[in-house]
Formats: C-alpha cells, sequence, structure tokens
C-alpha cells in the first residue's frame, strides 16, 4: 500500500526517541442533528484527520502505538482505514482485539453497517463458542483477545493476518497481557506483521518502552526490511467537552439507592440528555432498573419520560440493540451499565454521568487459591474515564457518589493489570501449549506474582495436565488445552470421557458456561424458588441442571416451557449451542460420547475429578451453614441460589466463589470425600487423608 507522508506536527521525544504526532484540536462538534451520510459521519471522527499518518506509521513501524479517547473512532474506523489501504488484499485479514464479548459483537455490528455489508460476510467476528466469520470472505475479523490467544494454537505465527490491532491496551486484560508477550516473538520470526496497540490512555508509555526493549537484542532482518522497529506514539485528540464533577457530600451507604435518587434528581433538575449510570454488575443494574421502573409506574410525574435500560454482558441482542437505538422524541435514555460503558462501548447523546465509583473485579489469594469476582473501588484513572464520558457531545456533568476527600486522598491512581489478580492456571497452560516452557522467563508486560504461578504449577500437576518435568502430559494435558474452557472444567470432561458419562458432563460444562439458566428478580423470588425445586437433586445443582435439560428437551425446546419454569429460554439456547460445539470438540480430541443414563455416582466422580481442589467440609459445630475449604481453611457459605442451601450436606464441591459479606459458593454437588483421594492423592497430602477418613 501507498502512504504518502503525515501531516502536522512531528515532535521527537529526545529521552526516548519517540515521536509524538499531535495536531490542532478539532472544532467541528458530532452533535449536528440530521442525517450526514455515512462517509460524513466518519470523516467528522477525531482520528480520520490522522488517517494518513496512521497508514504511514503502519507501513514503516514494526508497532504502532495509537492513544485517543473513547469515541475517537479508534476501534470502528481504523481497521477500515488499513483495508482500504490494501492490507486485506491478497487473502490477508486485519484483526481487531477486544477484551470484552459484547463489545467484540456491537463494534463488528457497527463496522459491517458504517461498510453497507452483513454481518458475518466481509466484516465477520468471533468469540468463544460463536463464530461469525466465512473463510475467503471475511477480511476484517473482530475478536476477544482470548479467542486470537487460542487461534495460536493452530497457527502459532499467525499467520493469516497482515495487521493485528490490540484494541483497548489500557484495560490491560490477561489475554492482551499474555498476546502483547507472544506478539513481540512473532515479530521476530514475522517481520511483515504489523501490531497497532490502542489504549484509551496515555498508559502507552509503559507500552512503547515494552516494545522497544527489543534494542538490546538487534534483528538484522528487520532492518534488511527497511521497517523500524522503534514503536511510536500516536495521539489522536479527540474533542471532549468540559465536564463538571459533583461529588457527594457524606460516605454513600447504600449506592444502588443512591444511583436510583440521583437519577431522578437529574431528570428533575436538568436539561435533556441521556444518563449514563456505573454500577458494577447484573445483580444490582436490574434491581435498580427495577427500582426505577417502580417510580416510574407509580409517582409517574416527575419520572416520566424516563427509558431505563440495562447494559451487561449476556443480555439478548434486541437488548444490547436498544442501549444503541436513539431515545424517541422528549424522552430521556438512562442506561445502566457496567463498566463495558467506560472506554469498550461508545454510547451517542450522554450528557450526564452517574459513577458509584465500583466495579466487579477479579481477585486472586495464591495463599488460599481463592479466585473471586469482588465489588472493588475503581482507580482514580478509571473514575476520570468514566467522567469522560459526560461529554462527548456537549458540556455535561458527572456525579460521584463518593466524597472529594475519598476521590483524592484514597483512590489508588492506577488500576493492577489483571495478570497480577489471577490465577495462572489457565495462562500456563496455554503457555506450555504454545510450547513456550520457561514461564517464569516469559517476557511479560506486567509479571505476575511467583506464588501464583507456583500455585498454578501445582494445580495443574495434581490435574495430570503437567507432568514431573512440567511439560504438558500426553494425551490428558494436550488434551485440557485444547477445550476453550477453565482448565478444571476441562479435565471434568476428560475424566467423564473415561467415566462413560460424557453426554452428562458436556451439558453440565455448558450450563456453567452461562451466567444462569434461572430467571430471577425483584417480586417473582418465591415462584421462581418453587420452580426450582421441582428440578432439585439431592445430588446438588450439578444433577439438577441436568434435569432442566432433560426437561427442556422433552418440551421440544420450547419458550413457554421455559417460562412456565422460571428458566431462561435465551440461556438454554445458548447451552444448546454450546454443547453441541463441546461435543464437536470432544470428538476431535478423542473422547468417547456416552451417556451414564442415570447412574448419578460417575457424575460426582468426573465432577471431582475436576474440581477436587475446591472440596469443602462442613464445621461440625457450626450452626449456620459455615464450611470450609479443605486446602486452605477459608470460611465459606452455600450460596442461596444453590439447591443445596440450607440442606448443608457435610461434603461438598463448588464451582465458583462470589463475595458480598461472605465467601459464598455457587454451584455446589455433594462428593463422597473417598473420591478425593482416589482424584487427587498427592494434592490432598498425608495429614488431610487422616482428617477426610475420620
Ligand atoms: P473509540 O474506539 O476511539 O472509542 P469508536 O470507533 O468505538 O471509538 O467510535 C467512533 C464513533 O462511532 C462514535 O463516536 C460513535 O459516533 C460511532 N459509533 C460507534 N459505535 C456505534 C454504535 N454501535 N452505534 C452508533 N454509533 C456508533
Ligand atoms: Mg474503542
Amino acid at each position: 500500500p501507498g502512504t504518502e507522508r503525515p501531516q502536522g506536527r512531528v515532535v521527537d521525544d529526545e529521552e526516548g526517541g519517540v515521536l509524538f504526532l499531535s495536531g490542532s484540536h478539532h472544532s467541528s462538534s458530532s452533535s449536528r442533528y440530521g442525517y450526514a451520510s455515512i462517509d460524513k459521519q466518519r470523516q467528522r471522527l477525531p482520528v480520520f484527520k490522522y488517517r494518513t499518518a496512521i497508514l504511514y506509521l503502519v507501513e514503516t513501524r514494526a508497532t504502532t502505538i495509537i492513544v485517543g479517547e473513547t469515541g475517537s473512532g479508534k476501534t470502528t474506523q481504523i481497521p477500515q482505514y488499513l483495508k482500504e489501504a490494501g492490507w486485506a488484499a491478497g487473502g490477508r485479514l486485519i484483526a481487531c482485539t477486544q477484551p470484552r464479548r459484547l463489545a467484540v459483537q456491537a463494534v463488528a455490528s457497527r463496522v459491517a453497517e458504517e461498510m453497507g455489508v452483513k454481518l458475518g460476510e466481509e466484516v465477520g467476528y468471533t468469540i468463544r463458542f460463536e463464530d461469525v466469520t466465512k473463510p475467503d470472505v471475511t477480511v476484517l475479523k473482530f475478536l476477544t483477545d482470548g479467542v486470537l490467544l487460542r487461534e495460536m494454537m493452530d497457527d502459532p505465527l499467525l499467520t493469516k493476518y497482515s495487521v493485528i490491532m490490540l484494541d483497548e491496551a489500557h484495560e490491560r486484560s490477561i489475554s492482551t497481557d499474555i498476546l502483547l508477550g507472544l506478539l513481540k516473538k512473532i515479530q521476530r520470526r514475522r517481520p511483515e506483521l504489523r501490531l497497532i496497540i490502542s489504549s484509551a490512555t496515555i498508559e502507552a508509555k509503559s507500552m512503547s518502552d515494552f516494545f522497544r526493549m527489543r534494542k538490546k537484542r538487534r534483528e538484522p532482518e528487520n532492518e534488511e526490511h527497511g521497517l523500524q522497529v522503534e514503536p511510536v506514539i500516536l495521539s489522536v485528540e479527540g474533542r471532549g467537552f468540559n465536564v463538571q464533577i459533583n461529588y457527594s457530600e457524606e460516605p454513600v451507604q447504600d449506592y444502588v439507592q443512591a444511583a436510583v435518587s440521583t437519577v431522578l434528581l437529574i431528570h428533575e433538575r436538568e436539561p435533556a440528555g441521556d444518563v449514563l449510570v456505573f454500577l458494577t454488575g447484573q445483580d444490582d443494574i436490574d434491581a435498580s432498573v427495577q427500582l426505577l421502573n417502580d417510580e416510574v409506574q407509580t409517582t409517574g410525574k416527575h419520572s416520566s419520560g424516563l427509558i431505563v435500560l440495562p447494559l451487561y454482558s449476556g443480555l439478548s441482542r434486541a437488548e444490547q440493540e436498544l442501549v444503541f437505538s436513539q431515545a424517541p422524541r422528549g424522552k430521556r435514555k438512562v442506561i445502566i451499565s457496567t463498566n463495558i460503558a467506560e472506554t469498550s462501548l461508545t454510547l451517542e447523546g450522554i450528557v450526564y454521568v452517574v459513577d458509584s465509583g465500583f466495579s466487579k473485579q477479579r481477585f486472586y489469594n495464591p495463599i488460599s487459591d481463592i479466585e473471586n469476582l469482588v465489588v472493588a473501588p475503581i482507580s482514580r484513572a478509571s473514575a476520570r474515564q468514566r467522567a469522560g464520558r459526560a461529554g462527548r457531545v456537549r458540556p455535561g456533568k458527572c456525579y460521584r457518589l463518593y466524597t472529594e476527600e475519598y476521590f483524592l486522598n484514597h483512590m489508588s491512581n492506577e488500576g493492577i493489570p489483571e495478570i497480577q489478580r489471577s490465577s495462572m492456571v489457565s495462562c500456563v497452560i496455554q503457555l506450555k501449549a504454545l510450547g513456550i516452557d520457561n514461564i517464569l522467563g516469559f517476557d511479560w508486560p506486567a509479571s505476575p506474582s511467583t506464588e501464583a504461578m507456583i500455585r498454578a504449577l501445582e494445580i495443574l500437576y495434581s490435574l495430570r495436565v503437567l507432568d514431573d518435568d512440567a511439560k504438558l502430559t500426553s494425551p490428558t494435558g494436550f488434551q485440557v488445552a485444547e477445550i476453550p474452557l477453565d482448565p478444571m472444567v476441562s479435565k471434568m470432561i476428560i475424566a467423564s470421557s473415561q467415566l462413560g458419562c460424557s453426554e452428562e458432563i458436556i451439558t453440565i460444562a455448558a450450563v456453567l458456561s452461562v451466567q444462569s439458566i434461572w430467571i430471577s428478580g425483584r417480586g417473582i423470588q418465591k415462584e421462581s424458588d418453587e420452580a426450582k425445586l421441582r428440578f432439585a437433586a439431592a445430588e446438588g445443582d450439578h444433577v439438577t441442571f441436568l434435569n432442566v435439560y432433560k426437561g427442556f428437551h422433552q418440551s421440544g425446546k420450547s419458550s413457554q416451557w421455559c417460562h412456565k419454569n422460571y428458566v431462561n429460554y435465551h440461556a438454554m439456547r445458548k447451552v444448546l449451542e454450546v454443547r453441541e460445539q463441546l461435543k464437536r470438540i470432544a470428538k476431535r480430541i478423542g473422547l468417547v460420547l456416552k451417556s451414564c443414563e442415570s447412574d448419578m455416582q460417575v457424575v460426582r466422580k468426573a465432577v471431582t475429578a475436576g474440581f477436587f481442589a475446591n472440596a469443602c467440609h462442613l464445621e461440625e459445630y457450626s450452626h449456620n451453614g459455615m464450611y470450609k475449604t479443605l486446602r486452605g481453611s477459608q470460611e465459606v457459605y452455600i450460596h442461596p441460589s444453590s439447591v443445596l442451601f440450607r440442606v448443608n450436606p457435610k461434603w461438598v464441591i463448588y464451582n465458583s466463589l462470589v463475595s458480598t459479606d461472605r465467601q459464598y459458593m455457587r454451584n455446589v454437588i455433594t462428593i463422597d470425600p473417598s473420591c478425593l483421594l482416589e482424584a487427587a492423592p498427592h494434592f490432598y497430602q498425608l495429614q488431610q487423608s487422616n482428617h477426610l477418613l475420620r
């Protein structure tokens, strides 16, 4: 592709030798009414001014780092520029990764619309268990960072791609960090591969340092190509209007309630403009949607004209599309979102932001070996991003549901990369499968902790995925690596093939991969609990899932049946889809598909084979259902959503933990302690085995 030299001012950053491109502030406003053509709209985006510069840099540099405010057009425009410049010629593909699945779908669908093509043809997307691309037709492919990482298992050099854009790099998701390390390696072997790292914050400097480190080991091949290996940072100046920040005067007790009151206050007092509320997850989002809707219905007067919409992953397509559609004249849209709307998705028309100050974050404690999704305070960097969402179309306002003192003195400056707060089990197995043996010596953009690494090796060894030399075992280790699920789930599936219950276990794995198959919500708790009892199995949730699946199947996969039984139809369709895909993978890796009919003993054995590390026993003198984990002696309780809640069997295994006031076990099954010893003798060492047999 031929490109001209960039216009604009090129500043040399003395210290680092980093080129910095800056341009004058973009002045035109996007809040023009009327129907500008798609081309006009595209040309109004801040990134358009840098089109030539971007293409020039991509052509001449191995790695280009692009920083630009959310909404400036990085995600939707740059892949199109690359295609227009010929980077997709000759059967090559352009990839753009996102950490979040919902963002992948939304962005791909927007780009297909802009290009006037059908989604799944020239523009496609791939997320886990969903591939909407067409071989030889798709040239722009949006995918999660996790999927791209998986693709490396079949094609380690990612040869079909000409340019890979790692988007949302500031999020520092675990897969993005691993990809950064791996792509740096790939570039040495494939100098023609171009890398774009794009980010909403200036943390780009550390990225650039990371890619510059190769200077120490000069690559002659690259220089022969006339290619500059030094990465360059291009900063796209967005428009961003002023946002007035309002703090809460007192610390807020209940941020759901506070968010609801704030929205009503905005609606009463402020001129037109949509509202974006940041809460943490489906639970508190659904709760506040309901509170606001109740308000609209009962008081009517000052809340009429509100359209309240949730935004989180796991929404149906129709619900997703509502979020992006324009509110009817005279109505005010209120979107209540997780931090997906912080930088990954651009919502038009937002003028007011309400920031709870929290998000759901993953935390891992290598000592107790417990990984949790916890509601935790956000960083100042996040708070600034959230506020920025109010200033896209005109000056806006941000209401922070915390005090200024808290913001200034107690919030951390930046978030911690996910890799430093996650279990390393999946990561280790993927690197091993890619032939990277010295994992501690891997070139990480941010190093994971040694404790977490040792823990992961230990668990993988117990799962018999790694051998004494920490190499993948054959066939188990390789099979586990092939299944795109948590290694514990994959191990459970492999064990089920030997135990003759793979049909059942694959159903269970599919159910565990969706958020929840139950319909829940305020006001229907009693009915849904009763419905659940109709399926409840004494063994626990996993077997209950099998009963639901059976009923659903027998009903002819009917949505009415789901409705009647408080089962989420949308989730069940997903279960069917995932199940089919898992069966295909199982066959490919040589597993035997077989049903155990009604022998639930083997089902429990298979679950134990994968999840033995999550075994817990009821505290003998506990009257409140307290369990302790076998390994770390951590206090845990059965989650109220489990069919074993209040039943409290002596020995259980859980699938995951959620932490609120306590640590709750979600998806629990009873086990026979002797199976633990059988499944993982070296994991449960002698002293514990005495305890087990007591
Ligand atoms: P960035 O990646 O820099 O945050 P995007 O490329 O996502 O920016 O968005 C650029 C512009 O495209 C937005 O300002 C918005 O006007 C438009 N846009 C993006 N996604 C959508 C969508 N789903 N619906 C309507 N407009 C959209
Ligand atoms: Mg983007």
